[in-house]
């Protein structure tokens, strides 16, 4: 077996245990450089993913190259400056996903200017379009680490690290409150903090319409490019609410040439991934896919109430750990809404001079948590279930027992008790008449499955997520 062939064997097997996203980002442009002596020292295009390969992803790569060759022992990461080896295009994902990639000037190469930039910058910035628009108070330091956005916080950290040069554009999609805008905020603070000279800008896309529409009104739009395209870092947040805005589109489209052209990092933010913004203009989304797409999803319960945890000791307050448990629990769609829960806790407790305890937490969020329980029925996991695994309700219900069927409907019935709380016979009940014990078996073993699968984990994530954020 070549290194090639040995590389391509492993990918495909690391692929299979990772999501798309981890693995486009991660393993593309990687190749083996040598296979001596029991250790594999592997080509990567940069310090990041040599870190990442390292660290996060070295059992995976060892277990699967020591599937093939029992000699290796150990794996090495060199960072190759020179484009190495593309991931073999017979990959299924890498045919579906172009999306998720890191951008080709990856390795810390600058990009060459291959046209002039549109506008060239000359004169003094316009007052008016002047602030960075930062706050202070999002850092990464104070950004809680957890599966749901690590790689989404180590993208944002390393290209606040080398502006323009590791990814670019950076695209940060996810659901509302789950830390995009915090995310964002912090790679302009950090710059500010490590490099005070560099010209940063931070807006959401509403207010840039705004302006561009005020500018083009006072025939100052001149001015407004100028102001844009001498940006260092320009940050640009919640772009989804550009979709339909053809002008507004067109104006952002020559400013975002013109930053690139220039190696200068653009960061944007959606609720959603670029393929899925409707009437986003081809250019601007191709643009998008050129560059890393990362995802933040929603925080698991121990991710919840660490961050609880870290707010609280923010504000100097304590709460007993069995109520910050019981929030945790209850406020599970986003961080904002559990920020919110425990500062109306806070803020009651504070009022009435009393320390929160199970009891009283439970009283003063009782009317939160009741109107946030969102009604979710059984149709609801049905349809997500069909369409994730692009199965039909009748297969669920028939009683073949093919792998493709089988893990579908006992993700089915392990969502039915998990989110809907549904006795074991009733489950059964409704996926074809089955005994109660089929369910609990499909429950039990999909909880375990959860725990040291990392793509079942991963295929729980994106279920919970298409069930209370359908798009
Ligand atoms: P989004 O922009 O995705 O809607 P935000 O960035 O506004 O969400 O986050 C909502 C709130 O939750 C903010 O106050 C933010 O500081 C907080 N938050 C989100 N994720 C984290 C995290 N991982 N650690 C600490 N705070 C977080
Ligand atoms: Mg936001």
């Amino acid at each position: 077996m070549t290194n090639e062939e040995l590389w391509r064997a492993v990918l495909g097997q690391i692929e299979l245990s990772i999501s798309k996203a981890n693995f486009i980002t991660w393993f593309k442009n990687t190749s083996i450089l040598s296979n001596q002596d029991g250790v594999v020292t592997i080509s990567v295009p940069n310090g990041f993913a040599k870190e990442w390969l390292e660290n996060k992803y070295n059992l995976y790569i060892l277990r699967a190259l020591k599937g093939f060759d029992k000699n290796i022992q150990s794996i090495r990461c060199n960072i190759s400056s020179e484009k190495s080896v593309s991931l073999p295009q017979t990959m299924d994902s890498l045919k579906n996903v172009d999306a998720v990639h890191p951008p080709e000037n990856s390795g810390f190469v600058r990009k060459k200017l291959i046209e002039k930039p549109f506008f060239t910058a000359t004169g003094p910035a316009e007052p008016a379009f002047h602030e960075t628009n930062l706050n202070s108070r999002y850092t990464f330091e104070n950004f809680i680490v957890a599966e749901n956005n690590e790689l989404a916080r180590a993208a944002c950290y390393a290209v606040s690290q080398n502006l323009g040069m590791a990814y670019n554009p950076l695209f940060i999609y996810g659901g509302v409150g789950l830390g995009k805008t915090h995310l964002l905020q912090s790679i302009g603070n950090e710059v500010v903090k490590n490099a005070p000279e560099k010209r940063i800008k931070y807006i959401n896309s509403e207010r840039f319409t705004t302006e561009l529409v005020d500018s083009i009104k006072n025939q100052k739009i001149d001015l407004f490019k100028e102001h844009y395209q001498k940006m260092d870092l320009l940050i640009i947040d919640d772009i989804q609410f550009l979709s339909g805005r053809e002008k507004t589109q067109n104006e952002f489209f020559h400013i975002f040439n013109s930053l690139y052209q220039l190696n200068k990092q653009i960061v944007i933010s959606s609720d959603r991934p670029p393929k899925a913004i409707p009437t986003l203009e081809e250019r601007l989304r191709s643009r998008f896919e050129g560059g890393m797409i990362t995802d933040i999803s929603r925080p698991h319960l121990e991710t919840r109430i660490a961050i609880l945890e870290s707010k609280i000791a923010e504000k100097g307050f304590s709460i007993e750990p069995l109520a910050v448990r019981f929030i945790a629990e209850n406020i599970t769609q986003n961080i904002r809404e559990l920020e919110g829960a425990l500062n109306r806790v806070i803020a009651f407790s504070e009022f009435h001079r009393i320390t929160p305890t199970l009891e009283n937490t439970k009283q003063i969020l009782s009317q939160l948590i009741e109107n946030n329980k969102k009604t979710l029925h059984t149709d609801d996991i049905f349809r997500v279930i069909t369409d994730f695994y692009t199965v039909t309700k009748e297969d669920l219900l028939k009683k073949g027992r093919k792998k493709e069927i089988s893990h579908p409907r006992q993700v089915m019935m392990y969502l039915l008790r998990d989110e809907l709380q549904m006795p074991f016979s009733g489950i059964g009940d409704i996926l074809g008449g089955r005994d109660h014990t089929t369910a609990l078996h499909a429950f039990e073993k999909i909880n375990k499955q959860k725990e040291t699968t990392l793509r079942v984990k991963e295929e729980l994530a994106t279920l919970k997520e298409r069930l209370y954020y359908p798009s």
